[in-house]
């Protein structure tokens, strides 16, 4: 059994996905050559967004949006505490700083009522600037923006949504990607859509924004001319044969992978209903289900669970081991005073059960008959 099955949904695409690579490789044009487009604008159909622009994977478009903003030294910038180390390296990476906060217990995205204790905490201090805030729409489930972007308006704080594992989500109609000043997704081949090596996207309505990051992602070049720069810029293109790869994946993610998805999550959460704390999506809310993880009373049960799992030729991962504030990586930052004891309880407690679109009934019945025998045991 796979985590993440991409060769049963290879096989299931195969004809088209094949077909499409080839017209990319006999036509010659291999980065930014026409399917990028149009695969930009397909993704702007889809989201809703006004504008988006493509690049070489999610890491990069968190930094493209931070300078896009000139966020540099002197600034701080509010990262949830529980995501993947990008999250927050990207903040680094620009020298400024990431302020770590606390999650939610129940949805394990970022807590506005521990997000504005930060901000206070940061502004009273007087030592950074605050200037933006990164909700990550983690395991396919959009953050609390509701909430967020109240705190963000009062404060006067941009934010970057990080949905790059959040592509497919939403909260009522408005979809996940739009949801931040600016908004990124990853096409990292395990992401709810994800390409055949690295890919990533940004999206805003701010037309200066996306012209800057436009610019940006191509040395620092000028629409005119390639070869006239007027700014330092990355080197950070998609190529057009992920493209032409994406934009079947696009189809079928909107034909049926999503709704098929989230009738596996709908089985795992009668099944497991009572035995573990399933993920729960509030009202309103749509997950695409980048992970289905389930949280243990604590570590000991969850580590036992996981080689039992594994015994049984059943892989689970746990997302995520560390917390952003203990990575060596942050060396002393977010070690001092504060409470980030859910992120901690959450490190300790939760596991990521197999989910894809093309996990059959049986195999979650199987998944769940083992946790249900390992736990009474
Ligand atoms: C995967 C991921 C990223 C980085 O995306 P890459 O395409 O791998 O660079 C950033 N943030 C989160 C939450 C992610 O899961």
């Amino acid at each position: 059994m796979e985590f993440r099955d991409l060769n049963r949904q290879y096989k299931e695409m195969k004809s088209e996905i094949d077909l499409s690579i080839k017209k990319v490789i006999e036509r010659g044009h291999f980065v930014l050559g026409s399917e990028v487009e149009e695969l930009e604008n397909d993704l702007l159909d889809y989201t809703e967004s006004k504008f988006c622009i493509s690049c070489a994977n999610g890491t990069d478009a968190l930094i493209l949006s931070l300078m896009s903003w000139n966020i540099g030294p002197g600034d701080c910038v509010f990262v949830s505490d529980f995501s993947y180390v990008a999250s927050a390296s990207c903040v680094s990476i620009r020298g400024a700083e990431p302020v770590f906060v606390d999650i939610d217990l129940h949805t394990y995205t970022m807590n506005p009522k521990a997000l504005e204790a930060s901000i206070i905490r940061v502004i009273n201090e007087g030592r950074l600037n605050p200037r933006a805030i990164i909700p990550v729409d983690l395991f396919g489930l959009p953050a609390n923006y509701p909430e967020i972007l109240r705190i963000a308006e009062k404060y006067e704080l941009k934010v970057l949504e990080d949905a790059a594992q959040g592509f497919g989500g939403a909260i009522g109609k408005r979809k996940a990607c739009t949801f931040g000043d600016i908004s990124i997704t990853s096409f990292f081949p395990s992401k709810p859509i994800g390409c055949y090596g690295d890919g990533g996207a940004v999206f805003t309505n701010d037309e200066s924004v996306a012209e800057l990051i436009w610019s940006l992602r191509g040395q620092g070049r000028t629409r005119s001319n390639k070869y006239e720069n007027t700014r330092i810029g990355l080197n950070s293109r998609l190529d057009t044969l992920q493209a032409a790869i994406l934009l079947v994946k696009l189809k079928k993610f909107r034909e049926y992978e999503l709704e098929t998805i989230n009738c596996a999550a709908n089985l795992y959460n009668h099944l497991l209903d009572g035995i573990v704390l399933t993920p729960q999506v509030p009202e309103n809310y749509l997950s695409s289900w980048a992970q289905y993880t389930i949280a243990l009373r604590d570590r000991s049960t969850r580590d036992i669970l996981k080689l039992e799992l594994e015994k049984n030729g059943i892989p689970a991962m746990i997302y995520y081991p560390i917390p952003l504030h203990q990575q060596k990586a942050f060396g002393e930052l977010g070690k001092e005073e504060y409470f980030i004891e859910n992120s901690i309880k959450a490190s300790q407690c939760v596991l990521s059960l197999p989910i894809h679109p093309y996990i059959k009934e049986e195999e979650i019945q199987f998944i769940a008959n083992t946790i249900n025998k390992v736990l009474r045991d």
